[in-house]
Formats: C-alpha cells, sequence, structure tokens
C-alpha cells in the first residue's frame, strides 16, 4: 500500500532531490568510510534538497511514492548518491533501478566509494548489468597510503586495492566506468598517475569539480 506523505513529511525524507536536470536518489545515510572531505560533516543537503538525513530507510513503496512527486521526462539522468554509499542499500538500489527502466528508461549513474564488494563480501558488479549505464567511482588519490588515510575505511588497509578491483569488474558490467579526483586536491603529477591508472583499468579518469551547492 502506498504510504501518503504531507509535504512537511516528505522534505523529512528526501528520498529524491534535483541536482541541476539529473533526479538523485538518497537511499542510505549508512557508510562504511568517514572521508575527511565528507560533505557531510558540515552539510545536511545538497543540490535542491532540504536535508538529506533520512528518519529510516526507505521501503519500495516509499520509493515509488516518491517518484510520483517528480516528472521524470524533466530529467536527463537518474543519480545514485545521497548522504551515504549507495551499494549499502544494494537490494533497493536494484530494485529502483529496475523500476526506473522498466518505467522511463532513462539513464542510471551510480556514485560509489567502490567498497561495494567488501561490504557484501562477494563481488556485486554483475548484478548491475542491464540497469546500471554508467558507475563513478572515488579514486580520491593515485597513493595508497594517502588514500587510506583520506576515507579512513572500515575495512582498513585493503581498501585501495578494492575499490581498484572493484572498478576493474564494473568495466564488465557496466558500459561506461568513470574515477573521479576532485580538483586542487592532488598535484598535476598524482593526477598524471591517476590516469594512468584508469587506463590500465579501462575506466575513464575525471577530475571533478568541487563541490559548492
Ligand atoms: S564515501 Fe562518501 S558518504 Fe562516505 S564518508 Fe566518504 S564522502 Fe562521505
Amino acid at each position: 500500500m502506498k504510504t501518503k506523505y504531507s509535504e512537511l513529511e516528505r522534505r523529512k525524507m528526501e528520498i529524491l532531490y534535483k541536482v541541476h536536470n539529473n533526479l538523485y536518489v538518497n537511499l542510505t545515510n549508512r557508510c562504511p568510510c568517514a572521508c575527511t572531505f565528507c560533505l557531510r560533516q558540515n552539510r545536511d543537503r545538497i543540490g535542491e534538497s532540504a536535508s538529506l538525513w533520512l528518519e529510516h530507510e526507505p521501503s519500495f513503496d516509499e520509493v515509488q511514492e516518491a517518484f510520483s512527486h517528480f516528472d521524470m521526462d524533466d530529467y536527463d539522468e537518474l543519480v545514485f548518491c545521497g548522504f551515504g554509499e549507495p551499494t549499502e542499500s544494494l537490494s533497493m538500489l536494484i530494485q529502483t533501478a529496475e523500476y526506473v527502466k522498466d518505467n522511463w528508461k532513462k539513464p542510471i549513474r551510480l556514485n560509489t566509494n567502490g567498497l561495494g564488494n567488501l561490504i557484501h563480501k562477494k563481488d556485486i558488479t554483475p548484478e548491475f548489468a542491464g540497469l546500471i549505464d554508467t558507475v563513478s567511482i572515488s579514486l580520491n588519490t593515485p597513493n595508497e597510503a594517502r588514500y587510506n588515510e583520506m576515507v579512513r575505511s572500515a575495512f582498513g588497509e585493503k581498501s585501495f586495492k578494492a575499490m581498484l578491483d572493484f572498478a576493474s569488474r564494473c568495466t564488465r558490467h557496466i558500459p561506461k566506468v568513470i574515477m573521479t579526483t576532485v580538483e586542487t586536491t592532488i598535484t598535476r603529477q598524482e593526477e598524471a598517475e591517476c590516469k594512468k591508472i584508469c587506463d590500465s583499468i579501462g575506466a575513464t579518469y575525471r577530475i571533478r569539480p568541487w563541490e559548492n551547492g
């Protein structure tokens, strides 16, 4: 049965929010990392959201209800992102991606820290086949020790290699695999090293702007 939300209640459970021409999905606040640069440390919102802190993780009924407030024709792409690591809520992510493909056939992107295989203790990348069109993985730095210092993963020092392995496995199932660093946070030399890593994996390297909105 679908839940009917007042605008206030919907704002308290912001499952979908607009960023530029894309519709973003916020399924979970869980994340195994505590990145030194995480936006959650000093803000409650991104894009046109009011607050991305969830009172609880949404059920599929609640996800469907949230879509009823948006016209998908207004958006170019659906993006799993939000205030947490989307693969923490893997079954809901897959169910939501299927729902969007079945109803609107929109391109779907997953923004991830790339630690989903550690979270689930198995290779989850085959589950994305035919559903996720683009995956954007935070590479952050070409330096393993520096990466582990930056992301402060609950999985410890194996995290950097696991993230690279995740990216490599994604290239088998997802048409477009992007690995990102944030502009001005590493040197030009380090950016060149990131490009080499991406080339060896078969991923596209992207230097993204510092988030400011
Ligand atoms: S992976 Fe993302 S959500 Fe998790 S701590 Fe890092 S920046 Fe924040």
